[in-house]
């Protein structure tokens, strides 16, 4: 059996081969530094703005609201330091809930010992925070409300855009930030009420090692790096026009066919979920009409074989899936924060699994997963 059959693209993605066509041309071609006050400079700069300029219409934003990072952990981390700092004086109050990537979550944690309160809002079984809790939790001295949009484990979708309006509603100086690292290509992006946003190149078909955080032009922050003068000194350091040209298209790419991939992914989802579903130690995890079709997460009961076992007897059989958020996965014998935060017993938390789809997940794919399974099952005596 040498077929490989990847369901981890909430971890990471491919490059989409038009994206890989625009990178590496446009590495050959514009590799002067954007800022350098000759023609080849002038060219790449122009490249670094044309490429904003569509990746603002995509989120229908002002080209001045968006800067590029190192990923959705540097956007994350600027974006929740940066108000933190820049805002300390009109209070010391952050919101955020209990399951967040570890990136915006440790961020919370660090800012906790200098001094911060944060409220880490619990959820309910199914990843959900409630909205009138939240409401309760807003003080004067709060400053910043960070949420997670499409759950990177789970999948649930929480409705940031609806949130976001009634907290403006009720507290128009409250700060909202969105980790919308997930989001592209799967769910529908309405920035209108949200300060500030986080996605990642690598999660959309793009390159790895670039992100984006769009911020409005209303909301200071206090910059995590300090040098130059690029990006008003808020991000400085040379711009990669290649790397951000592609990026923007591969949002664009992503953008345009997430209606049209929705009916493939969304059927597939349920397939394989009906499957697991048939299965007596299989538990899924969360209610699939509040989640999005392309992360299924399930969780194996104690008459099953380790995790493990389970996860090498996939590999072995060349299907590469996830026990947990990929930033995490070393820690296996760790408790999942996120499944115990939602009602799972630090036992049961040990023995997750997250597959995550695509719309290049095939028929054929999900037929040798489901043969590859019942095969384990039966090599493992655990039926
Ligand atoms: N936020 C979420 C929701 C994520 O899924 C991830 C990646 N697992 C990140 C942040 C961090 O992204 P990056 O790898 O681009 O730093």
């Amino acid at each position: 059996m040498s077929q490989k059959v990847y369901l981890d693209y909430a971890s990471t993605t491919p490059m989409h081969e038009d994206v890989k066509e625009t990178l590496y041309k446009a590495q050959d071609i514009f590799y002067a530094n954007p800022e350098a006050l000759y023609d080849a400079g002038y060219s790449a700069s122009r490249l670094v703005q044309d490429a904003t300029k569509q990746m603002a219409k995509q989120l229908d934003v002002f080209p001045g609201e968006i800067y590029y990072t190192s990923g959705a952990t540097e956007s994350n981390n600027m974006a929740i330091f940066g108000v933190a700092e820049a805002y300390k004086d009109r209070g010391k109050h952050l919101i955020t809930t209990a399951i967040e990537h570890s990136s915006s979550l440790e961020a919370f944690k660090e800012l906790e010992k200098r001094g911060y309160n944060v409220t880490f809002l619990n959820v309910d079984t199914n990843g959900l925070f409630d909205i009138e809790q939240l409401l309760q939790e807003v003080t004067k001295e709060t400053l910043l409300v960070s949420l997670i949009h499409v759950h990177n484990e789970l999948g649930t979708i929480q409705p940031v855009e609806q949130v976001a309006k009634q907290l403006k509603e009720k507290h128009p100086q409250l700060i909202i930030h969105v980790d919308m690292a997930q989001s592209v290509g799967k769910v529908p992006i309405d920035l209108s009420a949200i300060d500030m946003a986080t996605f990642s190149g690598h999660k959309f078909y793009g390159p790895k090692g670039i992100g984006i955080l769009m911020k409005k032009m209303n909301i200071q922050l206090q910059p995590l790096l300090f040098g130059g003068e690029q990006q008003q000194g808020l991000r400085p350091g040379t711009q990669d026009a290649a790397l951000i040209a592609a990026t923007s298209k591969a949002f664009r790419i992503a953008n345009d066919a997430r209606e049209d991939n929705y009916e493939h992914v969304a059927k597939i989802s349920s397939e394989l979920r009906e499957y697991l579903r048939s299965k007596s130690y299989i538990n899924l995890t969360i209610d699939e009409t509040i989640a999005t079709p392309y992360i299924i997460h399930y969780w194996l009961d104690d008459t099953a074989t380790e995790i493990e076992t389970y996860l090498h007897a996939l590999s072995e059989k060349g299907i590469y899936v996830a026990t947990r958020s990929t930033c995490h996965s070393k820690s296996v014998y760790e408790p999942n924060a996120v499944l115990v935060a939602i009602g799972l017993t630090p036992d049961e938390s040990r023995r997750g699994m997250r597959i995550s789809l695509s719309a290049r997940t095939t028929e054929d794919e999900v037929a040798y997963f489901k043969t590859a399974l019942d095969e384990i099952e039966t090599k493992l005596h655990f039926r």
